[in-house]
């Protein structure tokens, strides 16, 4: 049975970052979306898609903008709670804040909990897909593939791996680790709508053993992604170079241990060496920014220029990022970016939370409004507040229309968030 929704619509037919991002889109004021079986079958105007799909029920989303729901490429579920900590830097900030409460989530009750309340929490703000680190728990892995599966979600994850300058309570080892992750990619990868993604936290919390027993167990699974962190403060990087003394540099840590690739997605990466930024194109990685998290922790300002030479998403990585918003993240992108001197076109943002995410985690069934992708909706009332309408009232064209809402909107301006064509804001079942 075919649903039509009725609504703006947005569909990207090209990469605004390499076409004029104005042209990137195309914009129907009355558009419309059918949905079938979890599946976008058609999208057009909506008087067109009522005459082809006659027999359809219909709901009418009137002015607000339907857009694929938003990817957040990066996150740390189990910081939910610690989210908006105040005062410190990323070390500092891994031992007061997230270390403690990350060596609760061998509770599977705990991590149960945390996990729903987090993918609720992003679901009420548009966000339908997210990849996630979880602790060096398995039962932190299993929490948010079960959390995701009771709603449907396609979400990657995998085990936070760390054997090296963490607390007692969270070290595994170099054969535990692998063990483990693959115990877990064995369980869960392909099931459903999961994806397994090997996690080693970042190179100073593993041995170069650990680092090596992760670069096998991908090398045996390529079909999966890897995710980490790369230069993401100027102190963290001066450690790498004590711990590695033999690196060439931050990028080369991963490369002697297997852990560069295609399939490679490095969260930050905000100071990268020549070198670094050559060879992550060379091999097609993916990048990922954190506008939030880089500056309420003071780490940097990533460099967008990138996103014309290879894959780069946005995400919030909560909780070190100040928001579950992914509409906050591209307010922060864009003022990273002016910081930087360029100004993102709106066109640009809405295609980094959507397509630019999804390209980087190679999914290629979501981030697109188009037949044969999942029906991940986000439903966006681009007038949710006074402030924002009296802005929107004076648009000349959908970007003015919506850059008020990416701006200044939150969670109030979702009117509905589809995943697989159930609604799971104001209808969930
Ligand atoms: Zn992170």
């Amino acid at each position: 049975m075919t649903t039509l929704l009725l609504g703006q619509t947005l569909a990207f037919a090209a990469d605004p970052f390499a076409t004029p991002p104005a042209d990137a889109a195309r914009h129907d004021a009355r558009g419309a979306v059918a949905v079938d079986a979890g599946w976008i079958t058609d999208t057009g105007t909506a008087d067109d898609l009522r005459a082809r799909h006659p027999q359809a029920q219909v709901i009418d989303h009137g002015d607000a903008l339907i857009l694929p729901g938003f990817v957040d490429a990066h996150v740390h579920y189990p910081q939910t709670a610690i989210i908006a900590s105040w005062g410190k830097r990323l070390i500092d900030w891994l031992n007061t804040y997230t270390f403690p409460e990350e060596a609760r989530f061998g509770d599977p009750d705990h991590a149960r909990e945390i996990a729903e309340r987090y993918l609720d929490l992003v679901l009420a703000n548009g966000t339908t897909s997210v990849s996630s680190y979880c602790t060096i728990h398995p039962e932190s892995v299993d929490a948010i593939f079960d959390a995701a599966d009771a709603r449907g979600m396609a979400v990657w994850a995998g085990k936070t791996c760390m054997d090296r300058n963490a607390p007692d309570d969270l070290r595994d080892t170099a054969q535990s680790a692998h063990d483990d992750s693959a115990a877990l990619l064995a369980k869960w990868h392909g099931k459903g709508r999961a994806s397994y993604v090997i996690t080693p936290r970042f190179a100073p919390t593993s041995t170069p053993e650990q680092l090596s027993a992760l670069g096998a167990l991908w090398a045996e699974h390529p079909d999966c992604l890897m995710q980490t962190h790369l230069s993401e403060q100027t102190d963290e990087i001066a450690w790498v170079g004590d711990l590695f003394p033999d690196a060439r540099d931050y990028l080369d840590v991963y490369e002697a241990h297997g852990l560069l690739g295609d399939r490679a997605v490095y969260g930050h990466s905000i100071h990268l060496e020549p070198r670094e930024r050559d060879r992550l194109v060379e091999v097609d990685a993916a990048l990922v920014h954190c506008p939030t998290s880089n500056t309420f922790i003071g780490s940097g300002l990533f460099d967008m220029g990138l996103s014309g030479l290879m894959r780069v998403g946005l995400a919030t990585d909560t909780g070190g990022g100040s928001s579950f918003s992914m509409l906050r993240t591209m307010a922060a992108a864009y003022e990273v970016a002016q910081l930087r001197g360029t100004a993102l076109h709106p066109a640009q943002l809405l295609w980094l939370a959507t397509e630019g995410s999804a390209r980087a985690l190679h999914a290629g069934d979501i981030g697109r409004l188009g037949p044969g992708n999942m029906a991940d909706l986000v439903v966006l009332d681009l007038a949710s507040t006074p402030a924002i309408a009296q802005r929107n009232a004076r648009a000349g064209d959908i970007w003015e229309a919506v850059f008020p809402t990416i701006v200044m909107g939150d969670d109030r301006a979702v009117v509905e968030t589809y995943v697989a064509g159930r609604p799971m804001k104001t209808g969930r079942p």
